[in-house]
C-alpha cells in the first residue's frame, strides 16, 4: 500500500542527536548529525 508523501514523513523518527541522545529541531543542514550542545563542545 502506497503511503501519501505527508504521511511518510509524519511516520519518520525524530531527529535525535547520537551522542546525548537529545531530541532536535528539524535542521536545514542535513549534514549536521549531532545537537548543536555537542557539535559545540567538539569544536573546543
Ligand atoms: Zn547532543
Amino acid at each position: 500500500m502506497l503511503m501519501s508523501p505527508v504521511e511518510f514523513y509524519r511516520n519518520l523518527p525524530k531527529k535525535e542527536c547520537p551522542e546525548c541522545g537529545q531530541h532536535m529541531e528539524e535542521q536545514a543542514e542535513s549534514y549536521m548529525m549531532e545537537c548543536e550542545r555537542c557539535l559545540a563542545k567538539k569544536e573546543e
